[in-house]
């Protein structure tokens, strides 16, 4: 195993964040491959790190002046072994190989412990997005596309938003893709309810992480009732958090973007989570504006030369972290621990670094990795796909009844993958053996391709 750490950190040295990636889940199956020492030979861990296939292509376009720009776009195809390949775009400027391989090879993982048959891709592009006009907006997906359409579909490769791509994206890349292939098809998820998508999914990876964390606090007989919770991100992903967590008697208290963070000790309630989202959705403006409205809650800017987040460092009994990649390191862990949580789960993918991990799971915290807590995302997305095979829409209590059920199924697999292999109650083992397991299973099954 470590030969071949070696040997991708060797081949692809600026690759940190997917080695980080790689490096977490081989370490915790190693238990199963010293089960079956026959992976070895089938160079289980070797194919696994390479992607079947990675698109990378040239993104001109034009701005409302009329200058022309020159981004990157990328389709990391990693694994098909369970199903077409699916996972998010992601258009931020910190996109780069690394960053979409590490997203890709989770993604594999995560869309197993769905019980759906879903592979695992992620894509995207190092465009900004941030302060661009709807028109440069559209036209940059429109020639995103205009590229990608030829390596997807509903049955090859789904698509779906990530950081930078929502419902309007999803729209203009939809829009294109329908054009040029001349067929409405369902090749991708996150569609707008008119057109396509399913009810539900914009709530999905929020609501699922939220179901997850009750999932977890029951094992302790604990409710989110009056339990003060600490978010961060503004996206998607935070605010159906909040909605949830507010519906379930929790008291959330911080919200952030990537120029900082707001802390609200009296609570963010509807009302103020209704302004952070016309805030973000609609005005596409900054966090900071929450307290224009909201003058008794502080805000805090982003200081890149702390060594840890003062966000992390509120008293608080959980910690949803919803942003993005490595925003709590072990610093942040410590600060954690001393503030009284008790609870970490996931939003985000791999938000805490393996120090973090490493802090949390030896002081017993109940830890959730984002392959499982934030699964709810990608596990509508396959129901959205299954209404777009069948022509159909379920209504939304169905929709949410089958999120919840997989998410209590993920949560029951992780318990149990853990447990077998003597790691009783760690998320974060049962969640990598046994999305491992599924995976190798089907890959040795269908031979050497
Ligand atoms: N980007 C989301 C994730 O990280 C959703 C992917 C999807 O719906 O395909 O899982």
């Amino acid at each position: 195993m470590t030969d071949i750490i070696a040997y991708m950190k060797n081949r692809d040295p600026y690759e940190k964040e997917f080695h980080q990636a790689v490096e977490e889940v081989f370490e915790t199956v190693q238990p199963v491959l010293e089960r079956y020492p026959d992976y070895r030979q089938a160079a289980i861990l070797e194919r696994l790190i390479e992607p079947e296939r990675v698109i990378l292509f040239r993104v001109p376009w034009m701005d409302d002046a009329g200058q022309v720009h020159v981004n990157r776009g990328y389709r990391i195809q990693m694994n098909s072994v369970i199903g077409p390949y699916k996972g998010g775009l992601r258009f931020h400027p910190s996109v780069n190989l690394s960053i979409l391989k590490f997203l890709a090879f989770e993604q594999v993982f995560k869309n197993a412990l769905t019980t759906l048959p879903m592979g695992g891709a992620k894509g995207g592009s190092d465009f900004s997005p941030k302060g661009r006009t709807d028109q440069e907006i559209m036209r940059f997906c429109q020639s995103f596309m205009m590229e990608l359409f030829r390596h997807i579909g509903p049955n090859t490769d789904v698509p779906a938003g990530d950081i930078g791509v929502g419902a309007r994206e999803i729209g203009y890349l939809f829009g294109m893709y329908k054009k040029l292939q001349n067929e409405f098809t369902g090749v991708l998820t996150g569609k707008s309810i008119g057109w396509g998508g399913s009810l539900i999914r914009p709530e999905a990876t929020g609501f699922g992480n939220v179901y997850f964390a009750a999932e977890m606090l029951a094992t302790r007989s604990e409710s989110f009732k009056d339990k003060v919770c600490l978010v961060s991100g503004s996206g998607n992903v935070a605010q159906y958090t909040v909605e949830k967590l507010i519906e379930l008697g929790a008291k959330v208290v911080t919200l952030s973007d990537s120029s900082g963070y707001i802390y609200d000790e009296e609570g963010i309630d509807i009302g103020k989570l209704d302004f952070v989202r016309r805030l973000k959705n609609v005005r596409r403006g900054r966090i900071r504006e929450y307290t224009d409205k909201y003058a008794r809650a502080v805000y805090v800017e982003a200081d890149p030369t702390l060594e840890y987040n003062p966000m992390w460092n509120h008293p608080a009994n959980c910690a949803f972290p919803s942003a993005t990649q490595n925003e709590i390191n072990d610093k942040d862990a410590n600060n954690l621990i001393n503030q009284g949580i008790s609870l970490v789960s996931e939003g985000a993918n791999m938000p805490s670094t393996p120090e973090a991990i490493k802090i949390f799971i030896d002081r017993k915290i109940l830890y959730a990795p984002g392959k499982a807590s934030n699964a709810g995302g990608v596990a509508v997305s396959g129901l959205e796909m299954s209404q777009n095979s069948m022509r159909i829409g379920w209504p939304r209590e169905e929709v949410d009844n089958r999120l919840k059920c997989i998410m209590k199924s993920i949560h029951t697999t992780c318990l149990g993958a853990a447990a077998e292999y003597g790691e009783p109650g760690n998320y974060l083992v049962g969640a990598n053996i046994a999305g491992f397991v599924k995976v190798v299973n089907a890959m040795i099954d269908q031979g050497v391709v």
